[in-house]
């Protein structure tokens, strides 16, 4: 059984064998994705990624609820540039811990969190250690996209070093859900100013710049992105994301 949270009506839900269910809870964000990409560029992949799993579970007996994706989340990196918006970290941790509460509350047991971007998955690592401690429930964290899996690597343009946010792999998945949401013909290169994030420091998105130096906020080249490319990486990333959806259906204490 595989469904969506807000389709069920709550005699449906009452049936739900809450024990053995897994409620995934889609992260995504509202920020910018460079010139090219849309602020809801994660959230879209958000949701794509949802059908993209539930395709690849179609054979398998699995209990699952999607959540319904989370628009907004934690984009502090972001917030100078236009149309950025962000939670504050504390009130990101207490809104998605107050979901995750009223999940326990209902009885479900596994929760697992689909991050779909990168500066969501502190909080989201620090909540599953709470929320399991505090209610006794399993929450999980799950990567969304497989970037460092051969067969993604390998859509990437030659060249094309340092793709990462708002590049061409992401640019990619959002073509591959909608294209005309991709203004190709602005896009820019972003770079790294400095070299914060080569030492693994903490960084920001004005480290990332343009060749001239102007800020840009994204790491890569968009402009060898392609709908058949995004197809590639929704693909093979759902089915990574759905071999630990199997390992947690068979999770037991
Ligand atoms: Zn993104």
């Amino acid at each position: 059984m595989i469904c969506k949270y807000q389709e069920l009506t709550r005699l449906e839900m009452e049936q739900v064998d809450r024990e053995n269910t897994i409620v995934l809870i889609p992260l995504g964000a509202l920020e910018q994705h460079g010139n090219q990409a849309p602020l809801g560029t994660d959230t879209l992949i958000a949701g794509a990624m949802c059908d993209y799993i539930e395709k690849e579970l179609k054979d398998e007996d699995i209990n699952l609820v999607l959540f319904p994706v989370i628009p907004v989340g934690l984009s502090t990196e972001h917030k100078d540039f236009c149309g950025s918006i962000t939670f504050k970290p504390m009130t990101y941790y207490h809104m998605l811990y107050d979901i995750c509460e009223s999940l326990a509350h209902h009885g479900f047991k596994k929760l697992a969190f689909l991050v779909c971007h990168g500066g969501n998955t502190p909080i989201a690592n620090l909540i599953s250690r709470e929320v399991r401690s505090d209610f006794k429930v399993y929450p999980f964290v799950l990567n969304s996209g497989a970037f460092d899996h051969p067969d993604v690597k390998a859509t990437i343009s030659k060249g094309n070093t340092f793709d990462f946010h708002g590049g061409e792999m992401e640019t990619s998945m959002v073509m591959a859900i909608d294209e005309s949401l991709v203004k190709l013909e602005t896009s820019e290169k972003g770079i790294l100013k400095n070299t914060a994030m080569k030492a693994h420091l903490s960084w920001l998105a004005s480290d990332w710049v343009t060749e001239e130096g102007k800020p840009i906020g994204i790491g890569g080249n968009p402009s060898g992105a392609t709908k058949e490319k995004g197809e590639i990486i929704l693909t093979i990333s759902a089915k990574e994301i759905v071999k630990d959806l199997i390992l947690i259906r068979d999770f037991k204490e």
